[in-house]
């Protein structure tokens, strides 16, 4: 099999997800005691985090740069940015490797096409929801319309990523929140919603939604699977 690189640790809770996930469907296709061949960069968080806060985005797509350089000196042949946000760098990253990167907007988005989606909810950093490197590319290559929701909502979702799901806290008012912020996107006419958070599937696991999820951790380890079983 080939190595996947896995450029993670924002948050590790979600990249926790991912080591399982990957290691979950290596198993469910070839059985026995197959497991995932993994090469894992997983940065501190707080560090990326104060450079998002600063507006630093060269230093931190520097930094991921590196980290992209030592996974394919290492032998990796692919790479999955474990995390929606980051993927604001992912030109600096792509530039800095010959190995492709699995992007996961193109995860998402080819998920919404299979499923003739138009207009999807999206929850996600404020980065995420309110700059173009992940929306314009939604609605670019996918020609998806995205909701999202107003400002002071917008803040309080970000909250809670940065100040609770990435410190590995779940709690039910989250919870309540998140899926009040998915019944009014349904109302305005979105037929699913993203989870561009790598971490917000771990809050809404096992519940009803007033939408189908579209979980964007999911759909981009079904992308490195796909790459890692291609030759397996
Ligand atoms: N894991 C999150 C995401 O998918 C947020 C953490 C980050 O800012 O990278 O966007």
């Amino acid at each position: 099999m080939n190595q996947l690189g896995i450029l993670g640790g924002m948050s590790w809770e979600s990249t926790a997800s991912y080591y399982r996930l990957l290691n979950q469907g290596v198993r469910q296709s070839l059985g026995g005691l197959h497991s995932a061949p993994l090469l894992l960069h997983s940065v501190d968080f707080a560090g990326i985090a104060a450079l998002q806060k600063a507006g630093d985005w060269e230093a931190a797509g520097r930094l991921l740069a590196e980290a992209a350089q030592g996974l394919q000196r290492a032998g990796a042949g692919a790479l999955l940015l474990a995390t929606n946000t980051m993927h604001k760098v992912a030109p600096a990253i792509e530039a800095a490797v010959e190995i492709p990167l699995l992007h996961i907007g193109d995860a998402v988005g080819q998920a919404l096409q299979r499923r003739g989606v138009r207009k999807a909810a999206l929850l996600g950093t404020r980065f995420t929801l309110l700059e173009d490197f992940y929306r314009g590319r939604l609605a670019e290559r996918f020609g998806i319309e995205v909701l999202i929701q107003p400002l002071a909502q917008i803040e309080e979702i970000d909250r809670v990523i940065f100040a609770e799901l990435c410190q590995g806290r779940f709690q039910a008012d989250a919870r309540a929140f998140y899926l009040e912020c998915l019944e009014q996107l349904r109302a305005r006419g979105a037929e699913v919603a993203i989870l561009g958070c790598t971490e917000i599937g771990l809050l809404l696991e096992n519940v009803a939604a007033p939408l189908a999820l579209l979980d964007s951790t999911e759909l981009h380890v079904a992308m490195g699977l796909e790459w890692l079983l291609a030759d397996a």
